[in-house]
């Protein structure tokens, strides 16, 4: 059975605005869930849910199998860390650790030692004598991690916890966040609005647009089979391009190419004859020339970004712009004109109406 179960959740707010509609999920014990999506989606108003923060204006919500709605956050056995941290600024890190544990009245000695485990785990040994004010904004989140999982909980909810942190440091805690839950095995729910971290980090990752789930699933799903545009644009970097053209005799028109999109999509393309089409295909699918069993296309390159290990190419393609990922060996002169293919199972044909993938 499921640890976590969304069932039909929905979240309407006192001011009558529908911030989330009929999610859906189960979470098995231990697992790392990530939701992910732009701003304003519906992101932590769902993991507040979870929390036991805000009340649920519709749906079921099971834990272990019990309807746990009506739970207080405390019964629910939750920790929770938030994108804003806050410590306290008079206790060394020692207290700001232990200080929930001793709250509980648990034992002195139990406390230490579990301060004492928690600081390695996070690698704050060092510091446990120290002052917040003392401490790098990395370390600081630490502490504020180290406080949550130091309780033993059932479930880790996070909101975006590595918004405040450097670029640097934001690649360090994603590791340190995926080993601390390893060894916790707590069942995790993260809120990011970045894809990367979702990626890296997720079991399973859930897609949100809108207050709607729009995917759930494995980072590699989520990656390989998009189940609409919305999601293919979402997860990727640089984004899935997408051209959108109207299919005449199976095929659509790109500049001088005619893409016969029967070799992907074979007899169903007749259903779309004389309907606008959309073509999407990633920046990394490309192989630069002229390619068998792919779909050629050409363009005008207008910029080039070296990366280092690879490169962006931004191609005006017939009108389109479009990003192409090349190794830095291959990076084509400004200006020039280039063909590119996109080998047939790199591209995902989308319904122009629905966006839905097709
Ligand atoms: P972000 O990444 O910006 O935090 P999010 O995906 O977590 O976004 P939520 O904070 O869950 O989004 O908000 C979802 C929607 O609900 C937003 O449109 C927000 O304005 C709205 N909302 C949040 N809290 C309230 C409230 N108390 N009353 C009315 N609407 C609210």
């Amino acid at each position: 059975m499921a640890y976590l179960t969304l069932k039909n959740i929905n979240k309407i707010y006192p001011n009558g605005f529908h911030a989330v509609h009929d999610f859906n999920l189960e979470a098995e014990r231990g697992e790392f869930i990530v939701f992910v999506g732009p701003s304003g989606c519906g992101k932590s108003t769902t993991l507040r849910m979870i929390a036991g923060l805000e009340d649920i204006s519709k749906g079921d919500f099971l834990i272990d199998g019990e309807l746990a709605n009506n739970w207080g956050p405390r019964e629910r056995e939750v920790a929770m860390v938030f994108q804003s941290y806050a410590l306290y600024p008079n206790m060394s890190v020692y207290d700001n650790l232990a200080f929930g544990l001793n709250l509980q009245g648990v034992d002195e000695d139990v406390i230490e030692e579990r301060v004492q485990k928690t600081a390695k785990i996070l690698g704050l040994t060092e510091y446990l004598d120290r002052m917040p004010r003392a401490l790098s904004g990395g370390q600081r989140q630490r502490v504020a991690v180290g406080r949550s999982i130091i309780r033993k909980v059932g479930i880790f909810l996070m909101d975006e916890p590595l918004s405040n942190l450097d670029a640097k440091q934001r690649v360090t805690m994603r590791s340190e966040i995926t080993q601390i839950h390893r060894e916790t095995g707590a069942t995790t729910i993260y809120v990011t609005h970045d894809q990367t971290e979702a990626m890296t980090m997720a079991d399973r990752i859930v897609v949100m647009k809108n207050g709607y789930v729009q995917q759930v699933g494995t980072p590699k799903e989520v990656y390989f089979n998009p189940v609409n545009m919305f999601v293919a644009g979402f997860i990727g970097e640089p984004p899935m391009n997408f051209i959108t053209r109207k299919v005449e005799k199976g095929c659509i028109t790109i500049g001088q190419h005619s893409l016969d999109l029967s070799k992907k999509l074979g007899e169903r393309i007749s259903e779309y004859e004389g309907k606008d089409i959309v073509f999407g295909f990633r920046p990394e699918a490309i192989a630069l020339g002229e390619k068998a069993d792919a779909y050629v296309v050409s363009g005008t390159v207008e910029l080039t970004e070296m990366l280092g290990d690879n490169a962006n190419v931004y191609v005006d393609v017939d009108g389109d712009k479009s990003i192409l990922k090349v190794t830095p060996h291959e990076i084509p002169d400004m200006d020039s004109d280039i063909a590119f293919s996109i080998p047939y199972e790199g591209v995902y044909l989308f319904d122009a109406e629905t966006e839905n993938v097709i």
